[in-house]
């Protein structure tokens, strides 16, 4: 029988706050358990701020008519994770087949969330939502999980789902927006604008020509900071992996400085062993218990270093496929590694690398036209890919689950400079600049289709390439203005209202 004892460490490197109730890796009930995805409930229990865990006793010892434990770990009113059992437990009873998860015995498939709530009980009077706290380390609790398993959000169910005859849980829950939120932060959260814990950060390279890290969160509002170095260059990029931040910047000596940061610590400064050898922006992700980074290097091909945190060494090679000139774009997508970057000729280069395989390459079918950077992201269950073409227009390329690759063209350019693209949800966000300053803003979602653009309201004012980044109630832009400060536009998802500000900070132009 399976276990997962490492249950506690992975969610308390998530950031979220953990109680080890007893002898929970001891806890369990007989029975086969090998866990493939996570399953969401609520317990129908009334939780509040003085009573946050209502439920908690019975999660542990069971109900007269059901042995405990009933779930893995129970969230309560305030969002902490309760670990009640490292084995099986009695929470989802047989499933039918729902997402990536097959029909069978879902105590098998399936780690439990209990989220104390009521739910909908509006026949007897009684109705409790799941509280912003509880969706938040939820979420996150998922991803970490999603992320041990090398499993994307398709894995990750409501009880309503896979026993949709008898179960009503969790209520007030769309589990497709769930799911959206799951997939922006396993496969959306790495580049110039990244999420660590409960921040928005934004990472630049300062007009001294050193590391500007600016960061937005509810506790201290804007802050900008300093993480010095020098002599900076282009674009960082950043990801979170372990609890930690991570940002790699390229120096004008061709050799990435990398910071990291775990809490409020001050951050720890390396080269990854990258001397001489990085001609482009870095670009990288956070993979399982891994941290890969891909940049062009001196003979212009991909170059490729890892660091595996089971050895603590960093391994380098180099992918076939010949030399690009600018600045690759790395994303994850499933258990997948895909590396977009431009050819001398302008065709598309895609690498990508899958378990158990060596890289491949081809082009996805664009052989020529490539006048940017690529850059895209994974929706969960298609991979894409935008750029803009010798017309100065948004051309874009996917992947759909059976191999087969699409495109086209989304009117609303021209435009110049790269494009930078996000998933936000069940939506599709691309933001660029126009030769007089306008932002860009082209969007898809399923309700629109074929996409359309606007500018946001941000008119005359974009210096340098714009950055997305999804949060899970808005989508945002940031954009450098004349006087070398952040401009941050963003949308709030459940009134459409449009706010702007200033983060401050003086910053280099990238290009
Ligand atoms: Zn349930």
């Amino acid at each position: 029988m399976a276990s997962i004892p490492w249950l506690a460490d992975v969610l308390r490197a998530a950031g979220l706050q953990v109680v080890e109730e007893g002898n929970w890796k001891a806890r369990g009930v007989a029975g086969s358990f090998n866990p493939i995805g996570v399953l969401w409930h609520h317990t129908a229990g009334l939780s509040s701020a003085t009573n946050p865990h209502p439920s908690l006793g019975i999660c542990i010892n069971g109900r007269p008519d059901l042995q405990g434990p009933l779930c893995q770990a129970l969230v309560d009113y305030h969002g902490v994770f309760h670990i009640i059992s490292a084995n099986r437990a009695n929470h989802a009873g047989s499933a039918v087949a729902s997402g990536s998860i097959p029909a069978g015995d879902g105590n098998t498939m399936l780690i439990g969330w209990e989220i104390d709530y009521a739910g909908d009980q509006s026949k007897i009077g009684i109705v409790q939502e799941m509280t912003p706290a509880q969706y938040d380390a939820s979420l996150r609790a998922t991803v970490a999980v999603l992320q041990q398993l090398g499993k994307d959000a398709s894995y990750v169910r409501g009880h309503r789902e896979t026993k949709p005859r008898d179960k009503i849980d969790p209520s007030f829950i769309d589990l497709d927006v769930m799911r959206a939120d799951v997939t922006a932060l396993l496969n959306g959260n790495a580049g110039q604008a990244y999420r660590y814990r409960d921040q928005q950060r934004v990472a630049a390279v300062g007009a001294g020509g050193t590391l500007v890290s600016m960061m937005w969160s509810p506790s201290t509002d804007k802050l900008v900071q300093d993480w010095g170095s020098s002599g900076l260059v282009g674009k960082p990029v950043g990801f979170v992996h372990n609890g930690q931040q991570h940002v790699f910047a390229r120096g004008n000596n061709n050799t990435v400085r990398h910071w990291w940061q775990a809490g409020t610590g001050n951050p720890v400064l390396d080269t990854w062993g990258t001397e001489g050898r990085v001609l482009s922006n870095p670009t990288g992700f956070a993979y399982r218990n891994q941290q890969h980074l891909f940049y062009r290097n001196p003979d212009g091909n991909l170059e490729h270093k890892f660091w595996d945190q089971g050895t603590n060494q960093i391994t380098t090679g180099v992918w076939a496929g010949g030399p690009f000139v600018g600045n690759p774009f790395a994303l994850v997508h499933r258990d997948q590694q895909h590396i977009f970057g431009r050819g001398p000729n302008g065709e598309l280069k895609h690498w990508w690398w899958a378990p158990g395989q060596n890289p491949a390459h081809d082009n996805w079918g664009v052989s020529s036209g490539v006048a940017s950077d690529p850059t895209g992201f994974s929706n969960g269950s298609q991979a894409h890919v935008f750029f803009r073409n010798g017309d100065g227009q948004l051309q874009h390329r996917f992947s759909l689950s059976n191999g087969q690759v699409l495109g086209d063209v989304w009117t609303g350019g021209p435009f110049v400079g790269n494009p930078h693209a996000i998933a936000h949800k069940t939506q599709q966000h691309v933001f660029a600049r126009k030769a007089n300053g306008d932002l860009i803003h082209f969007y898809w979602s399923p309700t629109v289709d074929p996409p359309r653009a606007d500018n946001w309201g941000a008119v005359g004012v974009v210096t340098d390439d714009p950055i997305g980044l999804s949060t899970p109630d808005a989508h945002h832009v940031f954009y450098r203005i004349a006087n070398g400060s952040l401009e941050h536009r963003f949308t709030i998802d459940a009134t459409n209202q449009l706010v702007t500000d200033n983060w401050g900070g003086s910053l280099a132009p990238s290009t």
